[in-house]
């Protein structure tokens, strides 16, 4: 291991920016460590880093003379050019040999051929992956079905290609993975045959075809007319539409001789810029009372019970009961109901809450975020005014412009679609 990393250290080339790599022991000569270069017991004076043999624009030639080798000092000038010297630090580069095979980098053998095809092609990274006949094969076999052309050169440029793919959301994390199951299969069957086994082009295709398969059926695994062949589970999922689900929301007046709260907390962030907020408006649907307030940056889930909580405590300690309080909060709603386990987060407001609500004059529901639309616009409202930490509002004239014809609306319970996209399970062609 350590020996394999001695190998390994010389090929990363240090390119000088403010100099700081050793001159001695990195690479940054692109020769290997200049330590090699000398005899055991040569003095390195007072010379460490390679700024030391820098100008503010390029080499202090004379210095190079004078410290190193004519041999090793004509190669960095001749070699490194011009360099100049800045603040960022040295930076590093893998300096692979033309050959992606390991043997050859690690300077045990010179070359090694393809052992796939008989063009007697060096076996580079490029060539074993994409210029091999049966690699080229797989590579069209799989992008016919897509669409998906262009120039095949080099290994990073035609993965970039697949990933680039303009396709529908559902496609494509299936390009996605298409050239690792590719390069996988391709780098198995060159160790199959490299130790005398042997891979049909027909059966690496039947193979990655099947992992394809799987990788759909696990992903979308609600799916029911998954089909199990590459150009059919393509066509499938870039046809797919979700099923689009209609819901006509609005807000309701609380009954006679009972008040209504609705609440809502936002999150910027999730955690982020928070605020709070709740409106009171009488069977009418006019404004008795409005507070928004910014509160420390928590999650959404926090900000939401923070509101609610708020709401709460201004009803009962202005005896505006019995109360509807209505949250957009799914989770507050199951939590109060004794559903679901209240999230650590905000379980002491929950137990707060609990506590208040023991009088039975409090009735929890839950409505969606279009039934909940002042609210939600007075706590994104309050959330971007920098500076002011609570707003009240004793009556319908006071709130801004927008929200007074958010309640106008709610008032003569003008409807709003929630429209919502659903899987499509039985989707087929
Ligand atoms: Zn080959």
């Amino acid at each position: 291991m350590l020996q394999a990393r001695d190998f390994i250290d010389q090929e990363i080339w240090w390119e000088p920016r403010n100099g700081q790599c050793s001159v001695w022991f990195d690479n940054w000569t692109q020769l290997g460590a200049l330590h090699y270069y000398l005899p055991i017991n040569h003095d390195h004076g007072q010379l460490e880093e390679v700024q030391q043999l820098m100008l503010v624009e390029g080499w202090n030639n004379t210095l190079l003379h004078e410290k190193l080798s004519e041999e090793v000092s004509n190669h960095i000038t001749s070699n490194l050019g011009r360099i100049q010297r800045s603040d960022e630090r040295d930076k590093p580069w893998w300096m692979p040999t033309s050959t992606g095979e390991v043997l050859v980098r690690m300077r045990i053998v010179n070359s090694v051929k393809c052992c796939i095809c008989n063009t007697n092609a060096e076996e580079t990274c490029d060539h074993l992956f994409i210029h091999c006949p049966t690699a080229y094969c797989l590579w069209r076999e799989f992008a016919e079905a897509t669409g998906i052309q262009g120039p095949m050169v080099q290994l990073r440029q035609v993965i970039q290609l697949w990933w680039e793919a303009d396709c529908g959301s559902k496609l494509k994390p299936m390009l996605h993975v298409v050239p690792i199951f590719i390069i996988w299969k391709l780098w198995k069957r060159r160790n199959i045959v490299k130790h005398g086994g042997c891979m049909s082009t027909h059966n690496m295709v039947r193979e990655i075809n099947k992992h394809l398969y799987l990788f759909a059926k696990n992903r979308y695994p609600w799916l029911k007319n998954l089909p199990n062949t590459w150009p059919m589970i393509v066509k499938l999922l870039e046809e797919y539409s979700p099923l689009v689900c209609c819901r006509v929301v609005y807000w309701m007046h609380p009954p006679v001789g009972r008040y209504k709260c609705n609440t809502d907390g936002t999150s910027k962030g999730n955690p982020g810029p928070s605020s709070t907020t709740f409106c009171i408006p009488n069977e009418e649907g006019n404004l008795i009372f409005a507070e928004a307030s910014v509160i420390e940056a928590c999650y959404a889930i926090v900000a939401e019970v923070k509101a609610f909580k708020a709401g709460l405590k201004y009803c009962i300690e202005n005896d505006l009961l019995p109360i509807i309080m209505e949250t957009d909060s799914f989770i507050i709603k199951k939590v109060l109901d004794g559903v679901w386990e209240v999230p650590w987060s905000i379980s002491v407001d929950i137990q707060c809450i609990k506590l208040w609500m023991e009088n039975g004059e409090v009735e929890v529901v839950h409505t969606y975020r279009e039934g909940n639309r002042l609210a939600d616009y007075l706590a994104n409202h309050i959330v971007h005014f920098v500076g002011t930490n609570v707003i009240q509002f004793n009556s319908t004239q006071e709130l801004p412009q927008l929200a007074r014809k958010i309640l106008l609306t709610e008032q003569r319970k003008i409807p709003h679609i929630r429209i919502k996209k659903m899987q499509n399970k039985s989707f087929s062609t």
